[in-house]
């Protein structure tokens, strides 16, 4: 089921010449057609289902600085630099609250684990730092665990997923992007090797660049226009409770759970550090070596599935005509069924650690699949096989809160602007030059 998702007002015209078009309105999406559309750069924004219908409304809507990767750190610190000013950029609410981010750990072996990651992130100036067990049960009272210490970033938080791409989407077609829902892309048609145009399923509109931002369908995407981008879906399970009365407002993970506090004074709830469940599909033997690091990094935690999705991955058309139907209109919202396993452990490891959540009710539940790159890193990058296509995908489920610097990033490789910080850990060609693939595993 598709978690409450705000709507926006989508335009209907296709034009018939843009300077760019963004495909996928997820939050990666959004964030870059509202850079361009701020530098006055004609955008056109198209989305198969509706604006964050996938990923960027089923997420936990955390936005941490917080045990990231050392490559993704220059990007997350101007990210939340950006969040910090976005209600006031949009015009609305985005639910943006800095209420701190904490990893709670049992052992002191996982406690030296937070440290040196710590080490790791004292060059980018992050305010994060280890806390005693003291001081974590001040910020959290009420556990019944006996807590080593914790990982502690004050200036961390969280943004309402259902509330905050679309409030972006907005802003945009206020400075005069186009925004069409229901308008899949079929495919990128060249002139003298570049990008020239894009054709939709509404017709085809002739533009000079084109930054892809599918989520989980740019892998297929990519294969259609002969490129390789090794994508691989996780699955992960939220719910969703009815408000609870002066419950926390700090964002916490523990050995079993997270919360987040929501707008409406529910929370999202989640598993964590639990089993990881990737369903086998056809493309999990084609990019099985280049994710063989990533897959041992996680080897405790992975539980590989076979499923349905290994039957219609295998049917689903690898190459479509452009004036025929395409992948991307068959489904419109991928919406995988929940783990209710996953929701069930979450539950009772959330009540067994916070009581105060004992009698929380739930009111919906969801799972949304997360689009991985062999290192968990993502790729924002031009594609230098394609002039005038960029890439700007597979955040491996860490892209909401960095999405609106990715957004800004993936905007200023378009237009020639200083890039907001160096693109090259983000660069598509690791993938295929060489480069020794460093995998990061997401806590
Ligand atoms: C359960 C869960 C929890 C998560 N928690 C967090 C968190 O707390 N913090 C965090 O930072 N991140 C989190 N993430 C990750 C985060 O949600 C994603 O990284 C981020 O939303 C990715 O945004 P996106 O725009 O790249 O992709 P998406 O939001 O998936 O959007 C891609 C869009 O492209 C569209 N599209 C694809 N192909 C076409 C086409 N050919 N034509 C037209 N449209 C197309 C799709 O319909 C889709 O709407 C979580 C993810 C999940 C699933």
């Amino acid at each position: 089921m598709t978690p409450q998702v705000d709507s926006i007002s989508s335009d209907s015209e296709l034009p018939a010449t843009t300077d760019v078009v963004v495909i996928g309105g997820g939050i990666i999406g959004v964030a870059t057609a509202l850079t361009l559309a701020e530098r006055g750069i004609a955008v056109v924004l198209c989305e198969k289902g509706i604006i964050a219908g996938e990923q960027s409304c089923r997420n936990w809507g955390w936005v941490r600085q917080q045990g990231r990767d050392h490559r993704e750190l220059p990007l997350m610190v101007e990210s939340t630099r950006l969040w910090e000013a976005m209600d006031a950029r949009v015009g609305c609410a985005t639910g943006f609250v800095q209420c701190g981010v904490v990893y709670l750990e049992e052992t002191e072996q996982d406690v030296s684990a937070r440290e040196t990651w710590l080490e790791h992130a004292r060059p980018y100036g992050v305010d994060s730092r280890i806390i005693s067990a003291a001081e974590a049960n001040e910020l959290l009272p009420g556990s019944t665990k006996h807590w080593a210490g914790a990982l502690y970033t004050r200036s961390d938080g969280r943004a309402e997923p259902s509330i905050a791409a679309p409030a972006m989407a907005r802003a945009a077609q206020a400075k005069g992007a186009i925004i069409l829902e229901n308008t899949a892309v079929r495919g990128i048609e060249t002139t003298t090797g570049a990008v020239s145009t894009v054709v939709t399923e509404k017709g085809s509109v002739k533009c000079s660049s084109v930054v892809l931002a599918g989520g989980m369908w740019s892998g297929l995407f990519c294969k259609s226009i002969d490129l390789t981008l090794p994508q691989l879906g996780v699955i992960s399970s939220v719910l969703r409770t009815r408000p609870i009365p002066d419950g926390p407002e700090l964002s916490a993970s523990a050995p079993g759970v997270s919360f987040r506090k929501r707008l409406d004074g529910g929370y999202s709830i989640a598993e964590t550090r639990g089993p990881t469940i990737v369903e086998i599909v056809p493309n999990s033997f084609r990019f099985g070596k280049i994710f063989l690091p990533l897959a041992w990094l996680a080897r405790a935690h992975l539980r590989p599935r076979l499923s349905r999705r290994f039957l219609d991955e295998w049917q689903q058309s690898r190459r479509w005509s452009l004036d025929g139907i395409s992948p991307f209109e068959t489904t419109r919202i991928l919406d995988p069924e929940p783990l209710s396993g996953a929701l069930d452990r979450a539950r009772k490891n959330l009540a067994e650690t916070f009581p105060f959540f004992n009698q929380l009710e739930v009111a919906e539940s969801w799972a949304g699949l997360i689009d991985a790159t062999p290192d968990a890193i993502p790729v924002i990058s031009a594609v230098d096989a394609l002039p005038g296509l960029f890439l700007a995908t597979g955040f491996s489920g860490h892209g909401f809160g960095i999405g609106p610097a990715a957004g800004q990033l993936a905007a200023d490789l378009v237009t020639g602007n200083t890039p907001l910080v160096d693109p090259t850990p983000f660069r598509f060609s690791r993938f295929s030059d060489g480069t020794p693939i460093r995998p990061v595993v997401a806590p």
